[in-house]
């Protein structure tokens, strides 16, 4: 077969960045994006209670990513707390003092500090687990600062994975807003496609928390990708069955896992109408970790509503391109709930 001069520079090209796994330096040449399971870098902003601690674990686990930093927004409990939270289950999983944890915005950009969405994470956040401090402290650095640092130190490698409200990333943007066309991707988790609200019939907690935060974000020009509340009451939802297996695995992080989840399980079958417990956060930082997991997706015009009498914080998605604008976010629809719970108990079974 007649090799062209482009194909044997390609072939050279993916070799070299191969040789030199993981050290991040293959996202600069089209024919890189061909690997098969390149390792992500990302930074995780996250508000972190119970579900968002599964998915830090999942991340800080995953051979296939490797987490440059931890970021903490204003969010579910009160923000020391979420902090240590993200660190206690960074010590948990065994990697205290590998990754950095940055302390964000205490606050949304002009609304009050929710912080007490104790009624489904319990009042530190971890279903009343009460875990010791952890050892490692919060850098000194800003988290904004370092999200426009580590970005512009690294153009189109870093992806943003934003697990909680969106204040921290668009307080980077307003600060720097050339990192838009810098960061390889941003996950957000929130939202729904032809759904239900979970905070008011319109919204879901993340973008009601900080719509306007929220808006910056989707008006940057930043590769978004969304991961909705519909998704993960679809496709996430561990069920008693799925609990039974999870405590048969006796294993320091299934232990974890039912500590966390003990009071967000409850609340969601009583009051969210589920069959058990669902896991946003998981399931996004999933879909990072494995594309594959995400079944069907389209991508829209989406703004979000910061003025709504009844609809705060909803994403308001054009369906029909009644606004004639290009879309600016990927929608994930449906994922594959066989996936993403073999991704779960392969990360519980580990330790
Ligand atoms: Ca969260």
């Amino acid at each position: 077969m007649r090799t062209t001069r482009r194909q044997f520079i390609e072939t050279l090209s993916v070799g070299t960045a191969s040789a030199f796994l993981p050290v991040g330096a293959f996202a600069t040449g089209k024919s890189l994006k061909s690997l098969a399971d390149p390792v992500k870098r990302i930074i995780l902003d996250s508000d972190t209670a119970t579900d968002d601690a599964l998915a830090v674990l999942m991340a800080v686990t995953s051979p296939k990513l490797k987490v440059e930093a931890i970021t903490i927004t204003c969010g579910n409990v009160g923000f020391e707390q979420q902090t240590k939270n993200a660190l206690y289950t960074l010590e948990m999983a065994g990697k205290a003092g590998q990754i950095p944890v940055f302390q964000g915005s205490a606050r949304p950009l002009v609304r009050q500090v929710h912080g007490n969405a104790t009624y489904v994470h319990g009042s530190d956040g971890m279903s009343d687990a009460h875990f010791p401090d952890p050892k490692q402290k919060p850098e000194n650095e800003h988290a904004v600062d370092a999200i426009v640092r580590l970005v512009n130190a690294n153009p189109g490698q870093l992806t943003l994975v934003a697990i909680g409200p969106l204040t921290n990333v668009a307080l980077a943007l307003l600060k720097d807003p050339t990192i838009a066309k810098k960061v390889k991707e941003l996950y957000f988790m929130g939202g729904f496609y032809k759904f239900y609200g979970n905070i008011n019939p319109g919204a879901t907690y993340n973008a009601w928390v900080d719509p306007e935060a929220a808006r910056v974000v989707f008006q940057s020009g930043i590769p978004l990708t969304t991961v909705g509340f519909d998704v993960s009451v679809k496709s996430s939802v561990f069920t008693d069955d799925d609990y039974a297996k999870v405590e048969k695995l006796g294993t320091t992080y299934s232990d974890f896992f039912m500590k966390i989840n003990r009071i967000r399980r409850k609340y969601c079958k009583e009051r969210q109408k589920m069959n058990g417990s669902n896991h946003p956060d998981a399931i996004t930082i999933a879909a990072v970790i494995d594309p594959a997991i995400i079944t069907e997706k389209i991508t829209r015009f989406v703004d979000v509503e910061t003025r709504g009498e009844l609809t705060l914080g909803a994403l308001a998605i054009d369906e029909l391109g009644v606004w004639g604008k290009p879309p600016n976010a990927t929608i994930c629809v449906e994922a594959s709930e066989a996936l993403f719970k073999k991704m779960v108990f392969d990360t519980l079974k580990m330790k």
